[in-house]
């Protein structure tokens, strides 16, 4: 297990799928989006915690990469949901920016396109599910067809039970598929939201995150808080259950995304794959060639070789 449990010290004293994961009887409406559930530190432990992790995850998806390299066929797919500037973007920037790019696929879904239109809701998302070795990220997702969909009132009907039990069925069979979905909610008081979105009016560099429909989707809140509980209530399954992340603390969110990750990696337990080859019958091959370089150079590799990483 990755965790270490500090019941005495700084650090998590409960595993945060255990505290974080929606249980039966979860209710959105008492929901503290300030505070920090199990970790015992502020924001310059946490920072330090997440240095850690970054380490860990980077090592573990190196590894589950190694795994598919030799033919293995599992993957992560982190879905994170919330409302605008609730963090999405900076969880993929700052958690998934530790670890090696080609080991992680990032994916936003917005506003579908006239070709998506023109398909199921999952059509856009099977595609862009991470291939073999990858952690994937949705930056908003299928859900959103259950909750922007709903609360516009986008489609004709009633469709909303039907389609819980029809992402229910599709997470199903990316699971059976060798894909593990960790699904993350973010959420945000609608004073930070406030906060957030006058910064983004005050600063330049942020014009181009704002979008003046935020102020819309923003009056709407409870009925998108309606929507997130619904989603909950009906698509929170053991296998492929809902995290709900207090957000207001950048700092609390990205530590639990990634310590998340690193559970879920430590328990999907890949490991370095055995060689294809005879290591060593290889090991003597090479030692014979590194034994004649040093005869004709007069000198012995050791040196040579530093004397090489002094020059790079
Ligand atoms: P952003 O995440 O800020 O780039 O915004 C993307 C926008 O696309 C959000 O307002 C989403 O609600 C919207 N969006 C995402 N998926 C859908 C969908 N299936 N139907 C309608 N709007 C969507
Ligand atoms: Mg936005």
């Amino acid at each position: 297990m990755a965790l270490r449990i500090g019941r005495h010290g700084k650090g998590w004293q409960v595993r945060p799928s255990d505290i974080l994961r929606v249980g039966p009887g979860f209710d959105l409406g008492g929901f503290d989006t300030s505070a920090t559930p199990g970790f015992d530190g502020g924001k310059a432990a946490g920072e330090a915690a997440i240095a850690t992790l970054g380490a860990r995850l980077a090592e573990l998806q190196e590894k589950l990469y190694a795994e598919s390299r030799a033919g293995g066929s599992r993957a992560v797919l982190l879905v994170l949901q919330g409302m605008d500037t609730s963090g999405k973007g900076g969880i993929s920037r700052h958690v998934l920016g530790m670890v090696d790019p080609q080991g992680v696929q990032v994916r936003s879904f917005g506003v579908p396109t006239p070709e998506e239109r023109r398909h199921h809701y999952l059509w856009r998302i099977r595609r862009a599910l991470p291939r073999a070795g990858r952690i994937g990220v949705f930056d908003r997702s299928h859900y959103e067809d259950v909750l922007v969909v709903r609360v516009e009132g986008l489609v004709d009907g009633d469709p909303w039970l039907e389609r819980y039990r029809e992402i229910e069925r599709f997470e199903r069979q990316t699971e059976e598929a060798g894909i593990t979905v960790v699904k993350c909610a973010l959420m945000i008081s609608p004073d930070e939201q406030l906060a957030r979105l006058a910064e983004r009016l005050e600063r330049p560099e942020k014009f181009w995150k704002y979008n003046p429909s935020d102020l819309d989707a923003r009056e709407r809140w409870d009925d998108y808080m309606h929507a997130y509980q619904d989603v909950f209530d009906h698509t929170s399954t053991p296998s492929a259950p809902w995290h709900v992340i207090p957000a207001d603390r950048k700092w609390y969110a990205r530590l639990a995304v990634t310590q998340l990750l690193v559970d879920t990696l430590t328990d999907m337990n890949p490991s370095w794959p055995p060689p294809g080859f005879d290591v060593s019958a290889e090991r003597a091959r090479l030692g014979a060639l590194l034994a004649e370089r040093a005869d004709a150079d007069g000198e012995p590799p050791a040196s040579r070789r530093k004397g090489r990483r002094k020059g790079r």
